[in-house]
């Protein structure tokens, strides 16, 4: 059974950003208002941190706008641009206990994820968008009549970057590399759960010679703050990563300006076992899958489907490597789950926890709270689940999986499909060409076979249908930072 271990104090990382950081200074909110920033294994406040709004990102949009329309960062040599992202890099990797520690403080990931998993994901995005610094360029086009017809591709403007506190630091890269290679400007708002580590990637920033005014963080609320970046007509462009409500507000309120908009969104990504698969290697990638980051991924492998003939055997393996997951101190390294993001998650999580035990599905594993104080929950598995129940439906973002039996080909392709949703999806079988037709088949903008979780900053990553639109990462991943203008020159010598 899962314990909770006591916190450990001595990992306790220096708390020592706090402020807005608006044109290369550290300022308080103009209201001078502040907000709790807690750990969510004690529940404990860590900080107190300026809460932006309106008035501060006034400042923040007029510096990005000054540092895009006059400033040196989309007009400097690509490859110097590319030069600084590098050096942001060195200094990451520098810091990488630290900032680790101050991850895992902020959010409640285990510390080891967070220096083996997220930190490194992060230097590999920002370090993949470094190398395109100098490599972002049109093409010539041969096109009817006498003249010379080329594109040019130009940084879109001033990027307003909404992030959620899920991978704080791994948003920041996916959402900096890019916009930073492109040439643009950025006013950043991170989660208001975990402010800290974009703070510290802003000073790491300033430290590598990005020019005052490039990057501008203002932590805050997302109806005030949030709100305010997206509906300001000095940006440009809106990314957003988080749950498709917020998006839909963020369209309407992005629609008066016909702002552009990527977003990446949520999803209840089907993991699919065929009989004749690894059914080891499908055990752990199924529960990686769900599991991994207490659940909170937007690409979570949430809906199991299990070919009937494997079944019992199948959900034997899942149930005990659930029951095995050790979930507590996430400053300890032999911890691999820790406490949900907060309470709200926490409440959230359990209310689907009990719609499942309610509509009639059996919690084969986990099911409740783990001690008394943090926001802990087991690993929860839900077998005999049909594909109407709300846990078979719904986003849960916690550790919580739906398992679900299958016969057919045709009915699976079917079921796995019937979703709002199109993020993620993955298929464990030995067939290759089963394996490929299934890949093709899933409506996802991302499946896996014979593995899970696999990211890499060359792959894009992005959703079908309500799971977002646009791509992040690989060459894809610039397009939204760029516009191409069309350049033709008459070549006629009297100039037609
Ligand atoms: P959320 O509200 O969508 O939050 C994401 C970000 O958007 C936060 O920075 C948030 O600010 C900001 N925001 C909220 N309202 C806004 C507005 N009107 N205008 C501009 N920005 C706004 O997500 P949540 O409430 O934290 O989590 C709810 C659910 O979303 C989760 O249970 C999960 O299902 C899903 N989610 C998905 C992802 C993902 O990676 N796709 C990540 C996180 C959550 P605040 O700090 O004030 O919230
Ligand atoms: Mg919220």
């Amino acid at each position: 059974m899962a314990t909770v271990t006591a916190p450990r104090r001595a990992a306790t990382p220096q708390i020592r950003q706090t402020q807005l950081f608006i044109d290369g200074q550290w300022v308080p909110a103009k209201s001078g208002k502040t907000f709790e920033t807690i750990n969510p294994a004690t529940e404990e406040v860590i900080a107190q941190v300026a809460e932006g709004d309106a008035a501060d990102v006034e400042l923040a949009v007029r510096a990005a706008r000054k540092a895009f329309d006059e400033g040196p960062w989309p007009r400097m040599d690509a490859r110097e641009r590319g030069r600084i992202m590098m050096r942001l890099c060195d200094l990451i990797e520098a810091e990488i206990d630290e900032l680790a520690a101050l991850e895992s403080l902020d959010n409640g990931k285990p510390v080891s994820d967070a220096r083996t998993g997220d930190i490194p994901l992060a230097l590999d995005a920002l370090r993949y968008y470094a190398g395109w610094a100098d490599k972002i360029h049109g093409q010539t086009i041969p096109i009817n009549g006498n003249y010379f017809c080329y594109t040019r591709r130009e940084p879109v403007g001033v990027a307003g970057q909404v992030i959620p506190w899920n991978f704080p630091i791994l948003m920041v890269a996916w959402k900096w590399g890019p916009a930073l290679a492109a040439g643009c400007t950025i006013v950043m708002k991170p989660a208001e759960q975990t402010p800290l580590t974009a703070l510290r990637m802003a000073r790491l920033a300033q430290k590598a010679g990005v020019p005052d005014g490039v990057i501008n963080v203002v932590p805050g609320f997302g109806p005030t703050a949030g709100a305010a970046i997206v509906k300001h007509p000095g940006i440009d462009k809106v990314a957003f990563t988080g749950s498709g409500e917020t998006a839909q507000i963020i369209m309407r309120q992005a629609a008066d300006q016909l702002k552009r908009l990527t977003f990446e969104l949520g999803g209840k990504s089907p993991n699919i076992v065929f009989a004749d698969a690894d059914l080891a290697a499908a055990a752990a990638g199924a529960h990686v899958g769900i599991y991994l980051n207490q659940g909170q991924c937007c690409c979570a492998g949430s809906r199991l489907f299990v070919e009937d003939k494997i079944h019992g055997e199948f959900v034997e393996r899942v149930v005990e490597q659930s029951k095995k997951r050790r979930v507590g101190d996430p400053f300890d390294p032999g911890t691999q789950q820790g406490p949900q993001v907060d309470r709200a998650q926490f409440d959230k999580i359990m209310g689907y926890i009990e719609s499942g035990k309610a509509e009639g599905a059996t919690c084969a594993a986990g099911g409740r709270r783990v001690g008394d104080r943090g926001f802990f929950i087991e690993p929860t598995v839900f077998t005999n689940v049909k594909d109407e129940m709300k846990i078979a439906r719904e986003e849960i973002f916690g550790p919580v999986l739906s398992v679900l039996k299958f016969s057919d080909m045709e009915e699976l392709i079917r079921r796995a499909n019937a979703t709002t949703f199109g993020l993620a999806a993955a298929v464990w079988t030995r067939d290759i060409a089963r394996a490929h037709e299934v890949a093709k088949r899933l409506r996802a903008g991302t499946v896996w076979v014979n593995c899970y979780d696999v990211f890499d900053a060359a792959a894009p990553f992005g959703g079908f249908k309500q799971s977002g639109f646009g791509r992040e990462l690989g060459e894809r991943g610039l397009d939204p930072y760029l516009e191409t203008k069309t350049v033709t020159v008459s070549l006629d010598p009297r100039g037609a």
